[in-house]
């Protein structure tokens, strides 16, 4: 992609504006409860201060939309963000104005001012030109590290854009596009992809995009059943999405013609209802019991599943095999994961409930990349293009 990086940006006296995503879960009494994408975002603004240029941080938090409420202020990410820098943070309650700008134009080098939530304004989520204007009058070179919000034109990641000749993205995006590039693009053969969770209706384009890049797909999770029944199968009360039996089916037929291979599962866990105290079972997927459902991955399927994984040199994963939240559900899903962080093969891992099943198991650290961004994640395994990224381009 033609972006640049912010190692390849001149910052030599110049005031930086940096978006970062400080959408952080705060404690009742507003203290920050979890620091972790404070702390993702610390070898950038590092980066920022060696080259003793000063930096305007702006971040949104929550959904105010578009009203000032202080339970959502960025006030305390200011006082961890200054714990974790021991450096002086000066925290501004607005974004845009006389006040903001005077004090953001009179910033020395490895200052650090940080803004009020960005979505306390209105326009940002509008991607208004004139705010986007006034947040670009704070500095001369922009900075764009929030890949959580990659996927939405808003102001201070879409229209701030177009009043900067020198911009460039973080060492955060970095990561993320050079690691999903590398996986889509550009991987070591055999590329597998193992797709689960709910529904087939969120994740379809997602299908079509992979079809036309993996050597083979393995669908688990809820979304296996519309698959299953566009074979003719009986899948008692599991979850079908039936308005896309015929979409299933064609997707099926798509990929024999691109000679990808789609592996379904070929035994579930079943029970009568998706609760903690029933009765389970497994079952081949030729004998789901008319009232029960599907709600893991069995044992065989675990297997076939387990070596496709072995002998792929790249594995993208996305969305869990069962319903991974009720433990007697759960062992598909946890299997797979150990597969994959215990595979010598690239791996690269995100969206939504994949980051929770993940982080169940403690062993996050051994995926090779895992995407911070659920949103983001999903639309570039589309094969979409993102507005952050292109207005970087433009
Ligand atoms: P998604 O957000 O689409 O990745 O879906 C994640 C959700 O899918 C989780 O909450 C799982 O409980 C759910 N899920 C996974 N497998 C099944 C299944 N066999 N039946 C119903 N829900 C499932």
């Amino acid at each position: 992609m033609g972006i640049k990086y912010i190692d390849e940006l001149n910052l030599k006296d110049k005031r930086v504006f940096l978006r970062v995503d400080f959408n952080v879960p705060l404690s009742e009494d507003c203290k920050v409860a979890d620091d972790t994408r404070i702390k993702a975002a610390l070898p950038t603004i590092q980066y920022i201060l060696e080259n003793n240029a000063p930096v305007v941080i702006a971040s949104h938090l929550g959904r105010p939309k578009g009203k000032r409420k202080k339970e959502l202020s960025l006030a305390p990410v200011a006082e961890r963000l200054q714990e974790l820098l021991n450096k002086r943070v000066e925290f501004v309650d607005e974004c845009i104005g006389e006040k903001v700008e005077t004090r953001a134009k009179s910033l020395k080098p490895k200052e650090i001012l940080l803004l009020e939530n960005l979505r306390f304004y209105p326009e940002e989520e509008k991607n208004d030109e004139v705010f986007a204007k006034g947040l670009a009058s704070l500095a001369d070179v922009y900075v764009y590290d929030a890949f959580a919000v990659a996927h939405r034109a808003h102001a201070s990641v879409e229209a701030i854009t177009r009043f900067f000749s020198i911009k460039g993205a973080g060492f955060l995006i970095k990561k993320e596009l050079t690691s999903l590039e590398k996986a889509l693009h550009n991987p070591e053969r055999p590329l597998v992809a193992l797709i689960g969770g709910a529904k087939v209706s969120g994740k379809l384009e997602i299908l079509e995009n992979l079809i036309q890049r993996v050597d083979k797909l393995l669908i688990g999770g809820g979304m296996a059943f519309t698959f299953l029944r566009s074979m003719g199968y009986e899948v008692g009360k599991s979850l079908v999405e039936e308005e896309l039996v015929k979409v299933a089916k064609t997707t099926l037929e798509k990929a024999k013609d691109s000679q990808v291979e789609i592996v379904l599962p070929v035994d579930f866990v079943v029970a009568p209802s998706r609760d903690e105290n029933v009765p389970t079972k497994v079952v081949p997927r030729e004998e789901i019991p008319p009232e029960w459902m599907g709600l893991d991955i069995g044992p065989q399927t675990i297997k076939i599943f387990s070596e496709a994984i072995r002998n792929s040199k790249t594995v993208i994963w996305n969305g869990p095999m069962g319903v991974f939240e009720i433990e007697k559900f759960a062992k598909g899903t946890e299997s797979i994961v150990r597969e994959i962080a215990n595979s010598s093969a690239m791996s690269v891992v995100g969206g939504g409930d994949t980051d929770a099943a993940l982080n169940k198991t403690g062993l996050t650290d051994k995926i090779t990349f895992v995407s911070t961004a659920g949103g983001a994640f999903m639309e570039l395994l589309k094969g979409s293009e993102l507005p952050a990224i292109k207005a970087l381009e433009r």
